[in-house]
């Protein structure tokens, strides 16, 4: 181990590490995980003091299952309990149609894993730390950056022990849409707005409920029901801002509104007891103009904040990981990588990040935008009809949705527990 741990004056420890990945989201605890693996010490910093966060995204698409059977972890993984989701249905107005079938993709996994992301977060920590070089710290919470003139150093954290620095060739900020990291780093963003929120809500199921994973959109509103085994989980779209609106008109009306979209809550919806049953999920979508600074790099949301529209977050933020780790591993493991190694992390993932980052614009301000503002109920789009008439089409948002535009593999080397890193 490289890792050093020295006292630097009253109370601040200093702890010196190859890489230190900032946030223990999808992003970070991929990339890693995947470092370790290949030999390179990690410190990865999580502020919260588990993973058990309500309302993550819980999606885990066919390209992340992908990964890991490149990484021979499949079959553990699947035995986490877990729902699958092979194809997807819209009703537009009273129109039911199937959209999407998975069931064609060029990959061991045909379907989407509905699997709590506590689960799959930990279970990329309990790998991680079979790998002597991994160090996870929970509780732990990037506040600065550190710098030696140009160049980002490592960072400031509060932890419950007092604060430390963390010291590092390479800083990798997946601290999320909020991140602290491009913040004091001073990284350009480009806002690209968002004309909705979510309110989230759980609702329980019953083994005869009729349908599966539904998506309704019908006068001014949009909700979508996610089989998750013993519960629904369901989300309501509202216009940005909107939510004070909504609690003003009380929670009856509220019961009422989800009660015109799905009837069969009808003897459940009650278990919405009190608003604290209701979380409001703020959306944001925007991107750096650069990932990358001497000594800094950004990945996931932290680069590019993700719509939920088409539930995609977390595998972009998964493949960017793996593409920055395959590209970085050697790099990290003789030094600190150059700007120009930093930099062709950016250049591989832009163009898939943008173009599905271009297709959640097109989505929010041609439909959400219209079916939020509409009074009456709308019709299906011809082109979405044409899914419903002509099957082998729903492959095409299948690919989109479950592979990405630019596919990643896992290129980085097992270097097990006997390697000590060079
Ligand atoms: C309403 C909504 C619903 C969504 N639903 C889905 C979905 O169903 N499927 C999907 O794929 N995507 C979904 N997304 C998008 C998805 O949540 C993100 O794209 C994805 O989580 C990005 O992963 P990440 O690892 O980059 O960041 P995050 O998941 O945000 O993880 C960042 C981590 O960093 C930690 N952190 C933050 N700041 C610090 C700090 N200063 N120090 C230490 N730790 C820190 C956080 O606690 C967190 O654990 C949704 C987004 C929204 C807004």
């Amino acid at each position: 181990m490289e890792e050093t741990l020295r006292r630097q004056g009253p109370g601040t420890q200093t702890l010196t590490t190859r890489c230190c990945v900032v946030g223990g989201g999808p992003a970070g605890m991929m990339v890693g995980f995947l470092l370790a693996r290949a030999g390179v010490d990690v410190v990865v910093l999580e502020k919260h003091g588990d993973f058990l966060r309500d309302f993550r995204g819980d999606t885990i698409h066919p390209s992340t299952l992908e990964f890991m059977h490149e990484l021979g972890l499949l079959d553990q993984f699947l035995a986490l309990p877990h729902q699958e989701l092979r194809e997807l249905t819209a009703q537009i107005g009273e129109t039911r149609i199937k959209v999407v079938d998975f069931g064609h993709l060029p990959t061991v996994c045909k379907f989407i894993a509905l699997m709590p992301q506590w689960d799959f977060l930990n279970f990329l920590a309990a790998q991680g730390q079979c790998y002597p070089n991994f160090k996870l710290l929970m509780r732990a919470e990037a506040t600065d950056i550190l710098r030696e003139g140009e160049r980002v150093t490592g960072v400031r954290v509060t932890t419950p022990e007092g604060p430390r620095d963390i010291e590092a060739d390479l800083t990798i900020g997946a601290d999320g849409r909020h991140s602290t990291v491009r913040a004091r780093a001073g990284l350009t963003v480009k806002d690209l707005g968002a004309p909705m929120d979510v309110l989230w809500m759980r609702v329980s199921r019953r083994s005869d409920d009729q349908f599966e994973t539904l998506g309704r959109i019908d006068v001014g509103h949009i909700f979508i029901m996610l089989n998750r085994g013993d519960y629904w989980q369901c989300a309501y779209v509202i216009r940005k801002g909107g939510a004070d609106e909504v609690r003003q008109q009380g929670l009856p009306a509220f019961r009422a509104s989800i009660l015109k979209f799905a009837p069969l809550l009808r003897d459940r919806v009650e278990e919405l007891r009190s608003w604290d049953d209701v979380k409001l999920l703020t959306v944001a979508v925007d991107r750096l103009a650069q990932w990358y600074c001497p000594g800094l790099l950004c990945i996931g949301d932290a680069a590019h904040a993700m719509s939920p529209i088409g539930g995609v977050g977390i595998n972009l933020a998964v493949q960017d990981a793996v593409a920055a780790a395959n590209l970085l591993y050697a790099p990290l493991r003789r030094g600190q990588p150059t700007l120009d190694e930093l930099a062709a992390v950016q250049k591989r993932r832009e163009f898939p990040m943008r173009f599905i980052q271009g297709l959640q614009l097109f989505v929010q301000n041609r439909i959400i935008t219209r079916v939020l503002a509409s009074t009456q109920s709308p019709k299906p789009p011809f082109a979405v009809m044409l899914l419903d008439w002509w099957p082998p089409l729903r492959r095409i948002p299948a690919r989109i949705l479950g592979l990405g535009v630019q596919r990643e593999h896992v290129h980085t080397p097992d270097a097990g527990v006997q390697v000590s890193p060079s």
